[in-house]
């Protein structure tokens, strides 16, 4: 039998890793710069912790859980989103007591798994950085968790970013907008692709956010929810923007722009990107939105019944630096190499290794008794500064040989001063 990986889901091997850890490393800088905390919640969930929350009608739901019964008959799944969860464990461990900070600012960043069908770009198992703030009916909220969003993306080094957004109002306002929706859909129903055809009887609203050619065309002349937000809405996203404006942070408005997940509300929003690589095609790298009801939908209190956040696919993010032609600051892997020629340096190989180590310097050696010229072609290739060579004549005088790789200058140690004073030998012989 010949193992594989199941379908849509990827190694990420060592190169790719690197990418990972410099974006994951940029995010946590800029979150804690912004007094955001992490959040680990479990990778499954009793499924009527994503279904309540996201919605029974959406895509997710109906088709893309990772659900199963335990041996202990519990209804889990996998999660497929981040926001049900995080808001879950705040109200279960009452994040909003007096001891917390209050609003709450949590992020998450882990896997999250769907049924989707392959196609490039979309996984089952993908990879989510998701900002939550929780107790905060502020548009200033709104506004500096899309600021955070667009340093994170400037950070990265990604310029090529458009921020559109749009309110979807409240769950009213938006009941009166779908009749509004239905209305001018309906006389056009034939002509809709299959999957509109499905969601104008499930979720009207994700017909907008078709990407079939002609029901884009469809809706272009849709009513637009705009016209159905109450003057408390209005008056939200008008102070939105009015305080985006301030930040001198430019954007563009999109009534169409509505988010697959049930439980937005009021402002959402979403960076796309137009990197030269994605020629010409426009993808969204940064998705989120309001979602003020999902507290006291989990039980918790009225008072904190607010929340603001946005998730980013990890994937994408790694995909658009390529599509900007990012490269990642990269530093030699390690400071020293040992060689040691013939199997009697074997220990001794292994305990200058430690050595360096001890002294917080990064450290290898070989493992598979190569000769000196393949060793030398090794401490290069991993960027070593400084070699230490020991073979039988040297370890028979109880000495090294400690060589500057910059420069090539090569000077013989005792083994007892190295020991001795490993720092002063490695400080001179750079000097060198
Ligand atoms: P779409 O309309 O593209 O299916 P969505 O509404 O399902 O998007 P969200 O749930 O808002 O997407 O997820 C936020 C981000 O997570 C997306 O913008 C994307 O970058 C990423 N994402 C979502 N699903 C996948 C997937 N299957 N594989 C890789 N990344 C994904
Ligand atoms: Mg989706």
């Amino acid at each position: 039998m010949k193992y594989q990986k199941p379908k849509g889901t990827n190694d990420i091997l060592p190169k790719e890793t690197k990418k990972w850890q410099f974006v994951e490393t940029t995010a946590r800088n800029i979150l804690e710069k912004y007094d955001f905390h992490e959040i680990r919640t479990p990778m499954f969930e009793h499924i009527e912790v994503i279904t309540r929350a996201v919605g029974e009608s959406t895509d997710i739901v109906t088709k893309e859980m990772y659900d199963f019964t335990d041996k202990g008959n519990r209804h889990i799944t996998l999660r497929p989103e981040g926001t049900a969860p995080l808001v879950r464990s705040y109200v279960e461990n009452k994040l909003f007591g007096p001891e917390h900070q209050n609003p709450f600012k949590g992020y998450y960043f882990g896997p999250m798994f769907r049924y989707e069908r392959q196609q490039a770009g979309r996984y089952r198992q993908f990879h989510q950085l998701g900002v939550e703030v929780i107790g905060s009916q502020n548009p200033a909220t709104d506004a500096e968790g899309i600021l955070l969003a667009l340093d994170f993306f400037k950070s990265l080094g990604v310029t090529h970013t458009k921020l559109v957004i749009n309110s979807l109002g409240t769950r009213e306002n938006r009941k009166a907008y779908r009749q509004a929706l239905i209305d001018y859909l309906e006389p056009l129903k034939q002509e809709l692709s299959d999957d509109s055809k499905r969601r104008l009887e499930s979720n009207p609203l994700r017909v907008l956010d078709s990407k079939d050619k002609k029901d884009k065309v469809i809706v272009e002349n849709a009513p637009s929810i705009l016209d159905y937000l109450d003057e408390e809405s209005g008056a939200f996203f008008e102070e939105v923007k009015s305080l985006l404006d301030a930040l001198g942070v430019a954007y563009e408005i999109d009534h169409r722009m509505v988010r697959g997940l049930d439980y937005y509300n009021h402002t959402v929003f979403e960076i796309m990107s137009d990197a030269p690589g994605f020629k010409g095609a426009i993808t969204t790298i940064c998705a989120g939105g309001r979602y003020d009801g999902l507290v006291a939908e989990f039980g918790g209190p009225d008072t904190h019944n607010a929340g603001f956040g946005f998730a980013l696919g990890m994937e994408r993010i790694l995909i658009t630096m390529d599509a900007e032609g990012i490269e990642i600051p990269s530093k030699p892997e390690v400071d020293v190499y040992v060689i040691g020629i013939g199997e009697e340096t074997n220990v001794q190989s292994l305990k200058l290794t430690q050595l360096a180590r001890d002294n917080n310097l990064s450290a290898e050696r070989d493992f598979l008794n190569r000769k000196l010229k393949a060793q030398f072609k090794s401490a290069d290739k991993l960027g070593a500064k400084v070699a230490l060579i020991i073979g039988g004549t040297e370890l028979e005088n109880q000495v090294v040989r400690v060589k500057n790789m910059t420069t090539g200058t090569e000077e013989e140690v005792s083994l007892s001063d190295i020991y001795q004073d490993f720092a002063t030998i490695y400080e001179t012989i750079l000097s060198k």
